[in-house]
């Protein structure tokens, strides 16, 4: 059986480090920073988030969303716990679409909040809306 193997993004220089489970205090391999390993999500650019997706060694869930949308405010902390939960396997990130519009622009993203996750580069599945916990733990399930 393979070693499990966690994934996540630096937030100082983007690099998305392989470690070990249970490695205390890991330090980011390319700029060897301290890397948050509390999954919390950190909202990206589009090629932030175009590197990410193409190198992650786990998912990447992507939250687009506005500051002015009320939907996205009540959507933002449920998808902070997923990430959490799942801080590792899982790397939940956000895209603010009045910034960055790219990304939403080429996937077709018509109203917010938009939900894509990706596996492997490429989109796996993806969902719209205000959606309970219980909901997204479905989506991740068959992709973790
Ligand atoms: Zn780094």
């Amino acid at each position: 059986m393979p070693l499990a193997t966690h994934a996540f993004r630096c937030p100082s220089c983007g690099g998305i480090n392989r470690v070990t489970p249970g490695r205390s205090d890991p330090k980011c391999g390319r700029c060897h920073q301290p890397l948050a390993t509390s999954g919390q999500p950190v909202s990206l650019s589009d090629a932030e988030l175009s590197h990410l997706v193409q190198n992650s060694p786990v998912p990447v869930l992507v939250d687009f969303y506005a500051d002015w949308c009320g939907p996205c405010r009540s959507l933002s902390p449920i998808l902070a716990e997923l990430g959490a939960r799942h801080k590792g396997e899982l790397i939940v990130v956000k895209v603010d679409t009045e910034r960055h519009q790219r990304t939403a622009g080429q996937l077709g993203v018509s109203g917010i909040p938009a939900v894509f996750l990706y596996k492997g580069g490429r989109v796996v599945d993806q969902a719209a809306g205000l959606r309970p916990l219980p909901a997204w733990e479905q989506m991740i399930s068959a992709h973790l």
